[in-house]
């Protein structure tokens, strides 16, 4: 009985596509490694987390990624 699962082991349920977004931090290439919904001020805000190749790990709001930090 060869019940096969996939040779990878994806996870159901996790980010299946790898997100790459520029690091708030330096500017190189980071990886969204999650991401959440939290109640905010304006109603629910999606919030990311990110991680850099250098090694920065960011967690903020989305529309922050995309608009940038100053
Ligand atoms: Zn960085």
């Amino acid at each position: 009985m060869t019940n096969s699962a996939s040779p990878g082991g994806t996870p159901s349920g996790a980010l299946a596509d790898l997100d790459l977004t520029p690091c708030p931090g330096c500017g190189t290439v980071a990886e969204v490694s999650g991401g959440f919904e939290m109640p905010g001020l304006d109603g629910t805000e999606r919030y990311v987390r990110t991680r850099c190749m250098v090694g920065h790990v960011f967690v903020g709001p989305e529309f922050a990624l995309r608009t940038g930090f100053a």
